[in-house]
C-alpha cells in the first residue's frame, strides 16, 4: 500500500537518537533548547516553545492566551479534533467558522459576517492551514483586530510553508503559531511540536504552562527565598516537555525542511498537470505555490466518494480522507451541533479524498497513483 503520508528518516537522523542514547541527557538536556532556537530561526521569530505535540501546542497557546471557563474559541470545522479540543481542555466553549470551498480554510466572508451577527464573540480564533496553505491571514488580522480577538494559528500541516514569501509561524499576523512534528507532518521528532510567538510576555508563559506552571527565574519570584534549590510555581502547568531523543531527531529534520517540502510542491505539481482531464477539483496549485503540501485533496465532483476509495484502496492506494468536519463527531454534537450547521465543510468532506503525498515518494509510485486514479474515474 503506497500511505497518503509517511516520514523519511535517514541515517544521520538515527546517528543523531543514538548519540544522544550513549552520550547525552535524555531529557532536560542541551537539545531541546537547540530545537527550539532551530524553530525560531527557521521562522524567523523571536521565542519559541517545543513541546511533545501539537496537541500540547494548542493547549498551551490557549492557556497562555488566557482561554477558561467562560470563554469562547472559534475555528474551523474543517481539521483534526486537535484543533477544538484545545479549547474545550481550557474548559471554553467551541464555535466554528465555516471554510471557503476554493481553499477549504477559513472563509473569510463567513467570519466576517459570524462577527456581525453573533450575540457573543470569541477571545480567541484558531485559524488552521488546510493541506499547509496559509490562511488569508491580512484580513483574518484585520477583522479579529476591530473586534479584539486573539488569533492561534493551527500551522500543524504549515511547517515550510510560507506567507506572503515570510515562513509561516513568524506571527507576523497573530500572536501564536503551534506546529506538530508527528511523523506524517513536514519534519518529525517522532512525536512533538512548538509554539511560536513575537510576544516576550507570552513566551514566558508558554515556557510555564509546557513546565507544571514551575519557573526557576529567580526575579520573578513572588514568595520563596531564592535559595539555590528553590523553584515556584506560578500557574497550574503541565508536563508537556519533549525529551532529547525527540529533540535530537527534530534537529536533524529541520535542516532537511526546505528539501521535504520542495519534493512535495513537485509530487503536487505532477498531480496537476497528470490529473487535469479528470472529472475532479484540484488544489489551485498556481495560487497555493508556497504551501508546505501536507495534503494533495481532490474532489470527486460526479463520482461516488466511498466506491472510489475502495476501490483505490484495493489497488494498493492508500488514499485517505481529510476531515470529518469536527462539529458532526459525537462528542461535538453532545455540545448541541448539527449536520447542516456549516454547509461547506461538510459538502467538501463528502468529496474529498487525500492522495499520497510524501518526500520519500518515488516517481513509479505517483505515476501508479496517476495511472490507477485514471482507470477508476473514468
Ligand atoms: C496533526 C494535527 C494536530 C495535532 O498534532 P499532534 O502532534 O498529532 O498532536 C493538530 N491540528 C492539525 C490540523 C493537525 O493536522
Amino acid at each position: 500500500m503506497i500511505p497518503y503520508g509517511s516520514h523519511l528518516v535517514d541515517e544521520e537522523d538515527i546517528d543523531a537518537v543514538v548519540d544522544v542514547l550513549k552520550n547525552k541527557f535524555l531529557t532536560q538536556g542541551e537539545l531541546v533548547p537547540k530545537f527550539e532556537q532551530a524553530i525560531a530561526d527557521y521562522t524567523d521569530v523571536p521565542y519559541c516553545t517545543a513541546v511533545n505535540s501539537g496537541t500540547s501546542a494548542l493547549h498551551i497557546a490557549c492557556l497562555a492566551l488566557g482561554v477558561g471557563t467562560g470563554d469562547l474559541v472559534w475555528t474551523v470545522p474543517n481539521s483534526f479534533v486537535a484543533s477544538a479540543n484545545c479549547a474545550r481542555y481550557c474548559g471554553a466553549g467551541i464555535d466554528f467558522v465555516d471554510i471557503d470551498a476554493k481553499t477549504r480554510n477559513i472563509s473569510v466572508e463567513a467570519l466576517e459576517g459570524k462577527l456581525k451577527t453573533t450575540s457573543r464573540l470569541p477571545k480567541v480564533l484558531i485559524v488552521v492551514h488546510f493541506s499547509g496553505f496559509c490562511c488569508d491571514m491580512k484580513a483574518i488580522k484585520a477583522l479579529c483586530d476591530t473586534y479584539g480577538i486573539a488569533i492561534i494559528e493551527d500551522a500543524a500541516h504549515a511547517f515550510g510553508g510560507r506567507y506572503l514569501k515570510h515562513p509561516i509561524g513568524n506571527c507576523d499576523y497573530s500572536d501564536v503559531t503551534a506546529f506538530s512534528f508527528h511523523p506524517v507532518k513536514t519534519i518529525t521528532s517522532a512525536e512533538g511540536g512548538a509554539v511560536t510567538t513575537k510576544s516576550e510576555d507570552l513566551h514566558v508563559k508558554l515556557q510555564l504552562f509546557a513546565k507544571h506552571g514551575v519557573t526557576r527565574d529567580t526575579p520573578t519570584y513572588k514568595a520563596l527565598p531564592p535559595e539555590p534549590w528553590v523553584y515556584e510555581q506560578h500557574e497550574l502547568g503541565f508536563n508537556y516537555r519533549l525529551s532529547d531523543l525527540h529533540a535530537a531527531l527534530g534537529l536533524s529534520q529541520i535542516k532537511k525542511t526546505d528539501e521535504f517540502v520542495t519534493s512535495r510542491r513537485n509530487i503536487a505539481a505532477l498531480y496537476e498537470s497528470s490529473l487535469q482531464t479528470l472529472p475532479i477539483e484540484r488544489p489551485n496549485f498556481k495560487a497555493q505555490i508556497d504551501s508546505a503540501w501536507h495534503l494533495y485533496v481532490i474532489e470527486l465532483v460526479s463520482h461516488n466518494r466511498a466506491e472510489i476509495f475502495a476501490e483505490l484502496r484495493k489497488r494498493g492506494i492508500g488514499v485517505n480522507v481529510h476531515y470529518i468536519p469536527i462539529h458532526l463527531q459525537p462528542y461535538y454534537q453532545s455540545l448541541g451541533f448539527r449536520e447542516g450547521n456549516f454547509p461547506v465543510s461538510e459538502q467538501y468532506y463528502n468529496m474529498a479524498l487525500s492522495l499520497p503525498i510524501f518526500p520519500s515518494m518515488t516517481e513509479n509510485q505517483q505515476q501508479k497513483v496517476i495511472a490507477e486514479l485514471h482507470e477508476v474515474l473514468s
